[in-house]
């Protein structure tokens, strides 16, 4: 295929590619893409800016969105910025390759034709069903990615020749027209018409069998109480001699093959998020300044990934940490290459400085000696005035010049002491970055933003699986006489405390973040309010046992706490408000105690 010549073409494809090889697009190698599509040899010297400029004008404005990306990578070349060229070009192709999947209207177009499209083994209410399913996705994305699974499965599933065609007759399922239309009926139901019945029967009992008994434990080998159900199930399949019998075992079997969907559907969130995870740290490793500490850190954090058997909460856990160190540092990073562009800026100047100045000195000899020679063939005193006058004159021209030079230089020096020291601190800093964002930095708790994140996922998961989500409120007693008697540090060191003994005593599921000052949140996923509440007397009994010590005293921390369960679908605040008025309840009645709260009557 000839090369093009069209540089709006080529454009194009070079841009096309460097969204395909996932290259980062900066000006060298978009002018070896560029090189490459239009069959030009790549001397490694081209002028990268001016195909930018051009690149800049091809490309297309026909949305906002490219519009604002087009706008910003102008305004950096008209800057002649090299680094905001390359994050505007980023971000423009970052756009391009979302278009790869198809639009929300072409994706539900293909919904509703495979939806009266008759596939075999896709009866309408499995089809509802998963459907249903899909659509209890709770955020754009995951219902995107969802309903493109489900259309891809009915696309590739095969069309029953014998079914009614769909309803406009498409053309890529062509259905034999003449035959008459018949209901479809669930497998099971076909099972029990045949004539055939003993000998199927005894077939798919057979297959259930050893689906039951040697793949269910191979690929399931971590959920024991699957494997084991998977035995009784087969041990039901085994007794059911006739097809009455194996029809009622068949309704056990549909809740078993949901309950793996379940387990299904976490696999495919475990996967993603550590994709996800890989491709932040792949992506922003350029951004990172290479610290040996955070470095390990992160290493640390990947090897706990790795090594556990993978969970998605952990996942996410880890995920949150790195996104932020990544934006902190990139952050840092910024201004740290300012206060070295300051530094260098300064240095430049100050030899530019030491170039004139000794010129100007040696100017000033040549002047001396001139004017020496001239002094020494003067004829009259007049004559030798005259010439001093001008000796004097370059002298304190030459003299003004030594003032100003030491001044700027002063002057140049205090700026650079202070970039200095400001490159200190950032760097300080930037040692500091893991301290996190979400995390509270005086307990190592989530802070409010962390728990709001946490809390989505949470309630995501308890509405996907239909189970309880309750959330506990708790405030310390009388923590502002601890802190009257003892000391706000001593004060501190018991939030501390608090919150470590909570650690001790959670599940690994169950979430504590602090809502600020004395008061904390406990999140219990998969407990009822009974279960919850039972935790928080257990806890507070465990922190009787484990005492705090200030200035050698054994001092007793007690709080008071209120519980309540998420009603499914209300936000976060409504349900702490509610474990709030628990809790002061629990105050009235004496304090060192959990009072639970019922959810209020669905409306
Ligand atoms: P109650 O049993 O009714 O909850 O009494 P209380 O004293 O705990 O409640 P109050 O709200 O009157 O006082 C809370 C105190 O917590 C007041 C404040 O000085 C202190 N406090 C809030 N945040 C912090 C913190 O971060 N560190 C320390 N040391 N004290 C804090
Ligand atoms: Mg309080
Ligand atoms: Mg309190």
């Amino acid at each position: 295929m000839p090369a093009p010549t069209n540089p709006s073409v080529i454009t194009r494809e070079a841009l096309r590619l460097l969204a395909a090889r996932r290259m980062p697009p900066t000006p060298d190698n978009f002018r070896v893409l560029y090189n490459e599509v239009a069959g030009i040899a790549d001397d490694g010297d081209g002028a990268p800016d001016a195909l930018v400029r051009t690149l800049a004008k091809k490309l297309p404005r026909d949305s906002a969105e490219r519009a604002r990306l087009a706008r910003q990578l102008d305004q950096a070349l008209a800057a002649g910025k090299a680094d905001a060229v390359e994050t505007a070009l980023f971000s423009y192709v970052d756009g391009l390759q979302l278009e790869d999947a198809p639009t929300w209207n072409a994706l539900i177009g293909t919904l509703l034709k495979q939806w009266d499209n008759r596939q075999i083994g896709w009866t309408t209410a499995r089809k509802r069903d998963s459907l249903e399913r899909v659509l209890a996705a709770n955020d754009p994305t995951t219902l995107y990615s969802r309903l493109q699974g489900l259309v891809r499965a009915w696309s590739q599933a095969p069309v029953d020749p014998e079914a009614p065609t769909t309803r406009d007759g498409d053309a890529e399922a062509p259905a034999t027209a003449a035959a008459p239309p018949q209901p479809v009926l669930p497998p099971e139901v076909h099972l029990v018409a045949s004539g055939e019945a003993g000998e199927l029967i005894t077939s798919l009992r057979e297959l259930l069998v050893v689906a039951l008994e040697t793949v269910v434990p191979a690929s399931l080998g971590e959920h024991p109480e699957l494997v084991k159900e998977a035995e009784r199930l087969s041990a039901s399949v085994k007794a059911s001699a006739t097809s009455a019998q194996l029809l009622g075992v068949a309704k056990q079997l549909r809740k078993f093959a949901y309950r793996l969907e379940l387990i299904a559907g976490d696999t495919a969130e475990v996967r993603a998020g550590l994709h996800n995870l890989l491709r932040l740290l792949l992506e922003n490793i350029e951004e990172i300044v290479i610290d040996d500490q955070w470095l390990h850190g992160q290493v640390e954090v990947l090897r706990d990934v790795v090594n556990k058997p993978a969970d998605v909460r952990m996942i996410d856990d880890a995920e949150r940490r790195i996104k932020e160190v990544i934006y902190k540092q990139s952050q840092i990073k910024l201004n740290l290459k300012e206060a070295q562009n300051t530094l260098r800026s300064m240095l430049a100047g100050f030899i530019d400085h030491l170039a004139s100045f000794s010129e100007s000195t040696s100017s000033y000899h040549d002047k001396i000696a001139n004017n020496a020679v001239k002094i020494g063939k003067a004829r009259d005193i007049a004559e030798i005035g005259g010439l001093l006058d001008e000796v004097m004159r370059d002298t304190r021209v030459i003299q003004e010049e030594a003032r100003r030079s030491r001044d700027e230089l002063q002057a140049a020096r205090d700026k650079a002491n202070l970039a200095e020291q400001r490159i200190v601190e950032l760097q300080k800093e930037l040692e500091e970055t893991s301290r996190l964002m979400r995390h509270d930095q005086l307990t190592g708790a989530l802070n409010r933003r962390g728990l709001e994140e946490t809390f989505e996922k949470e309630s995501a998961r308890a509405l996907r699986r239909k189970v309880s989500l309750c959330v506990a409120l708790l405030d310390i007693d009388n923590f502002k006489k601890l802190n009257d008697t003892y000391g706000h540090q001593t004060g501190d060191d018991a939030l501390i405390h608090l919150i470590s003994v909570i650690r001790r005593n959670l599940r690994p599921n169950d979430v504590v973040a602090r809502l600020g000052g004395e008061e904390f949140i406990i999140l219990y996923p998969e407990s009822d309010l009974e279960q919850s509440a039972a935790a928080l007397v257990r806890l507070q009994r465990e922190l009787t046992k484990a005492y705090f010590l200030a200035d050698d005293q054994k001092i007793l921390i007690t709080f008071s706490a209120g519980v309540s369960p998420w009603p499914h679908g209300a936000p976060l605040d409504s349900v702490i408000e509610r474990a709030d008025k628990a809790m002061y309840e629990a105050k009235q009645s004496g304090r060192n105690k959990v009072v639970g709260k019922p959810a209020p009557p669905a409306a």
